[in-house]
């Protein structure tokens, strides 16, 4: 069996209570929302420009956010509806004022929902190992720009939170060489399952995907990495494997489980005994990094020519039954809260994101994004931020041999180009300083404002 398991010298970093409540949860799909609202940028790189205007009408995965910018990801309508409005909204990864395109679902004469009418057709059946291997095989007549125009024309970002543009991700500079594919199957965030669950229900399909990465890249092999508490998923994935004839070319690594594990310098460092230098991408020490989720986007797009509309969330923390979902991009959280019934609203109450790297949003008519992978319901008392008592945990704990205290000081005085002298760029904003902070200082708030201070100058 192609599974490495390594008990690699991990200096740095926490074991953390797992809380992962929803884990034997299959994933639900969610009944599609009678109104979305879609950001115009909800990816790494420049915001969209809106192509549709209020009155028309747009059918699922209708491009409706277009770019001309390096790096930026195409945006899609997740319903077919009506463009009810345009409207502002903040983007919480940069806190910039960005557009955003209210939609709402088309009802016939006498207050029907109309059928939803899709530009895509996922109706094509691909199910068993012999349609999976066709389809691979397919996949070896398409050459790499070809298959990279269908990611590019599908908006896929990267799904475990980074949201970077894909097919940026995969068109390698001239001169570089990747030799590895780690597909990140580490979930080592507390609270989320979404991953460990597409892993479970389609691990033919991201295995497809990440065959057309591999197609694409053309690295000696792709490594799988998944933490050894998920042992039904390490398993199955190596069945797929050799029913897909791919055990010369796809090995699983079993990762201990420690946080955070699942961040591309962590994971590269722990497999590939390779370190990443500050400044520089994984591309540069011959490794691309994609996400299992993202793998399965990328296959839906090669396979269906389906957009990236939807996705797998975890709804977990305090609620009466933690779910994984399919949910359509747009979704409001207040519709979510309706769908679960006992969600607190008090703002803040609400986080998008694990309790390590998610922002809490302030108020019901925030919508998931391609990048949220979790909505949190917090639970337990509120922490009171105090003083920086320079007791150090923060700098032991961080993978990146930060000074995550710094941040907190200037942050303060709003002396945001000090926190370029401590290599703010460099944070990968784990969230293992503030965890650890016996002060509750929200660093990894501290940092984001920071870097998106330093973005904007
Ligand atoms: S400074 Fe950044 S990388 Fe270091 S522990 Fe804090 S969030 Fe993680
Ligand atoms: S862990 Fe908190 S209190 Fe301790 S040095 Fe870091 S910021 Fe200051």
């Amino acid at each position: 069996m192609n599974i490495i398991s390594r008990k690699p010298r991990f200096v740095t970093g926490l074991k953390l209570k797992e809380n992962k409540k929803s884990e034997h949860e299959p994933i639900a799909t969610i009944p599609v929302p009678g109104r979305v609202i879609i950001p115009m940028q909800m990816h790494a790189g420049a915001e969209c420009e809106l192509i549709v205007k209020k009155g028309d009408t747009v059918k699922t995965g209708q491009v409706i956010g277009e770019f001309s910018s390096f790096i930026s990801a195409k945006i899609h309508s997740s319903i077919t509806g009506t463009v009810k409005s345009v409207l502002k909204t903040v983007n919480p990864a940069t806190s910039t004022i960005i557009n955003a395109v209210e939609i709402e679902a088309l009802h016939d004469s006498e207050g029907n929902r109309a059928a939803e009418e899709k530009t895509y057709n996922d109706s094509i059946i691909i199910e068993n190992p012999e349609d999976f291997k066709v389809f691979m095989s397919e996949t070896d007549n398409a050459s790499a720009a070809e298959l990279i125009a269908k990611i590019k024309d599908a908006g896929i970002v990267g799904l475990g939170g980074a949201a970077f543009p894909t097919h940026i991700k995969l068109s390698v500079p001239e001169g570089k060489k990747i030799d590895t594919v780690i597909l990140n199957g580490c979930e080592c965030e507390p609270y989320i399952t979404a991953d460990h669950r597409m892993m479970l229900e389609y691990a033919m399909q991201i295995l497809c995907g990440a065959y057309i990465i591999f197609k694409i890249l053309n690295p000696i092999k792709v490594i799988i990495a998944i933490e050894n508490n998920k042992e039904d998923a390490i398993r199955l994935m190596a069945d797929r494997i050799r029913e897909l004839g791919l055990e010369n070319i796809f090995y699983i690594s079993a990762l201990p489980s420690k946080y955070p594990m699942g961040a591309e310098k962590t994971l590269i460092k722990n497999i590939l005994k390779r370190k990443v230098p500050a400044g520089s991408l994984p591309l540069d020490v011959g490794v691309v990094v994609q996400n299992v989720s993202t793998a399965k986007a990328i296959f839906d797009a090669v396979a269906f020519n389906k957009p990236l509309i939807e996705r797998v969330i975890t709804v977990t923390g305090g609620i009466d039954k933690p779910l994984n979902l399919m949910i359509r991009i747009g979704t409001l959280v207040g519709d979510l809260k309706k769908y679960f019934g006992t969600f607190s609203d008090k703002p803040h109450d609400v986080i998008f994101g694990g309790p390590m790297t998610g922002f809490s949003v302030a108020n019901m008519n925030f919508p998931i994004v391609k990048g949220t992978g979790c909505v949190l319901v917090q639970e337990g008392r509120k922490l009171v931020e105090k003083n920086c008592i320079r007791c150090g945990r923060c700098v032991s704990v961080c993978p990146m041999n930060l000074m995550p205290l710094m941040y907190g000081i200037y942050a303060k005085n709003n002396k945001w180009e000090e926190c370029r002298d401590y290599y703010i760029d460099s944070c990968i904003e784990c969230g293992s300083c503030a965890y650890v902070c016996p002060s509750s200082i929200p660093l990894v708030g501290y940092i984001k404002t920071g870097k998106s201070v330093l973005a904007r100058k």
